[in-house]
């Protein structure tokens, strides 16, 4: 598959064809306690992992769950339930080109730090807005 990476340890690997250039960042306060600052990640929508006896899946809220790594504890992504829509830390991509295109949940950003990007941003509430489901 065009995109490939792995965890730090490297007994879990990622892999997709639709891993989107688009990267954004979310300031929630679980993906800061999840990652130490806040989640880098691009959009896919086909990933093929490997390793899975390693992996960890640890539900964060009613509609999402994480993926981990069991052995070294990277963070690999971010899953909607029930979907095939995942959110991977762009971190683990031997990939230098990222566009850093948004900021989400902006309005839970600490105010001691800020990237100086021009970015989309939205908050917590905006974004729920957009994936709300339409009726
Ligand atoms: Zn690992
Ligand atoms: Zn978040």
């Amino acid at each position: 598959m065009a995109h490939s990476g792995k965890c730090l340890c490297g007994k879990v690997t990622l892999k997709t064809n639709s891993l989107d250039n688009n990267m954004g960042s979310c300031h929630c306060s679980f993906c800061r306690k999840w990652s130490a600052g806040p989640f880098l990640s691009s959009a896919c929508a086909d990933l093929k992992i490997e390793g899975v006896e390693h992996l960890g899946i640890f539900e964060s809220s009613a509609w999402a769950q994480r993926g981990f790594c069991k052995n070294c504890g990277s963070s690999l992504f971010y899953q909607l339930k029930n979907t095939e829509s995942y959110y991977v830390n762009s971190e683990i991509f031997e990939k230098s080109d990222f566009f850093f295109d948004h900021q989400v949940f902006i309005d839970e950003k600490p105010n001691y730090y800020e990237f100086a990007n021009q970015t989309k941003n939205m908050t917590g509430a905006e974004l729920f807005a957009a994936f709300a489901p339409k009726e």
